[in-house]
């Protein structure tokens, strides 16, 4: 019987475009455009002084801005392929201040990914949530779940904004390879 590992999950940037729906907001806010490759931090707000973040983040928290986030159609082809043969489960952690945000991101990853409210984890210290491999976008975060899980896989996704962070023996660049490395695991 092979057997079925666990497969965790993040939501953002992984699974849905939230930096993309951020900065049209930038830009009709404070007139500058960014894209991903400008960013050399994975937190985009850092180019916000602390009275631009007090006006964004009012319009992030708000209700409908969650579930505007475009879902990426191979994150969807890829998690149907995955659920066939691991328990694949979200860990999200939820945007602070934002009494909406965990129903629409619920309501988002039923609708968008066939998840059940069962399968998602809202939580921001991801390193306690157990699993046999791990895919987020932020580096700490899957330093974080490495040191804690020394048997299980973490994997960083790849994007723009981290090119420079020495994770690379973490980095995937393709969801082909996240499909892999989790299918090596039903032979465990
Ligand atoms: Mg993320």
């Amino acid at each position: 019987v092979p057997y079925r590992p666990t497969f965790l999950t993040d939501s953002d940037e992984v699974l849905g475009a939230f930096q993309e729906a951020v900065f049209p907001l930038i830009e009709r806010l404070f007139g500058r455009t960014y894209r991903q490759e400008d960013f050399t931090t994975w937190d985009i707000f850092e180019v916000l002084s602390p009275e631009e973040r007090a006006e964004i983040l009012p319009l992030i928290r708000a209700p409908g801005f969650c579930q505007s986030i475009k879902p990426y159609p191979e994150a969807q082809d890829a998690i149907r392929e995955i659920r066939s043969f691991a328990y694949t489960h979200v860990v999200t952690a939820p945007f602070s201040k934002a009494l909406t945000w965990m129903g629409e991101r619920e309501e988002w990853l039923c609708d968008h990914f066939g998840f059940e409210p069962d399968d998602i984890y809202h939580a921001r210290r991801k390193a306690n949530v157990w699993g046999d491999a791990f895919l987020d976008d932020k580096p700490t975060t899957v330093q974080a779940w490495s040191e804690k899980w020394s048997d299980g896989v973490p994997m960083l996704w790849h994007i723009p904004n981290t090119r420079t962070y020495p994770l690379d023996h973490f980095r995937v660049t393709s969801w082909d390879e996240v499909i892999r490395n989790v299918h090596a695991l039903t032979r465990k």
